[in-house]
């Protein structure tokens, strides 16, 4: 049996598990976080805000045109009725029902443009609506594609992991420990393999020797540089 060998491939099975983690780890944060709903809704609770404003202004503005309406409607059968003769007070109910005239015209004006308004800030309520509506349906075919990858890789773990299993069995508990802590110690690379005379990991030139103790079984060469398990195929 070859020691390193042995190790190499366990590191290359640790490796994929280890990828496997990390894009499940992700796949669960892609699927918990929702900024595009959350933004979404913002936006709509916004458009409906500015709605509530231009209609609550543009009723305001109607009871205002009424309330000058009954006035003018008054003034002018005072007007009329015959019961006001001096000619100083006639004029007065004259020029009382002109100025109501001019006031009421331009609260109309007012009343058009607070009308326009309202319908633009509805028209941005239903956008906001729509927008919304296509943000939750992206979400949700983006998410069952995710789930479709997550339940993969979840199926795909026990095999893995019995492959690692197998792996660790072949090896000594001691040689084992050294390899784990130089997983840890060296970034996830505990064994390079030679690659023409040098080590893959570190790039140094490794001396006849090594080379030559790397390719035997049951021996541990290391590299002197990076201090990782040399394998040669
Ligand atoms: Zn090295």
């Amino acid at each position: 049996m070859n020691v390193s060998f042995t190790l190499f491939r366990l590191q290359a099975q640790d490796s994929l598990r280890m990828k496997m983690n990390a894009r499940l780890k992700e796949i669960d944060r892609m699927i918990a976080e929702d900024e595009d709903v959350i933004r979404a809704n913002e936006r709509l609770t916004e458009a409906r805000e500015s709605d509530h404003s231009a209609e609550s202004l543009l009723k305001d503005m109607a009871a205002q045109v009424q309330e000058k309406k009954l006035k003018r409607e008054l003034t002018h059968s005072k007007l009329f009725s015959g019961k006001v003769r001096s000619p100083k007070e006639l004029q007065d109910l004259q020029a009382e029902t002109q100025a109501l005239d001019r006031t009421i015209a331009k609260l109309e004006d007012e009343q058009l443009q607070a009308m326009l308004a309202h319908e633009e800030t509805m028209e941005a309520v239903r956008q906001a609506e729509a927008n919304l509506q296509k943000v939750l349906d992206q979400k949700a075919s983006q998410n069952s594609l995710l789930l479709g990858e997550k339940h993969k890789i979840e199926a795909e773990i026990p095999k893995v992991d019995a492959q690692r299993q197998a792996l660790r069995e072949q090896l000594d508990p001691e040689v084992f420990s050294v390899y784990r802590a130089l997983l840890k110690s060296k970034g996830g690379r505990a064994v390079a393999d030679v690659h023409e005379d040098t080590c893959s990991a570190c790039g140094v030139t490794l001396p006849p020797a090594d080379i030559q103790a790397a390719r035997l079984p049951n021996v541990i060469a290391t590299c002197k540089n990076c201090g990782r398990i040399l394998y040669k195929s």
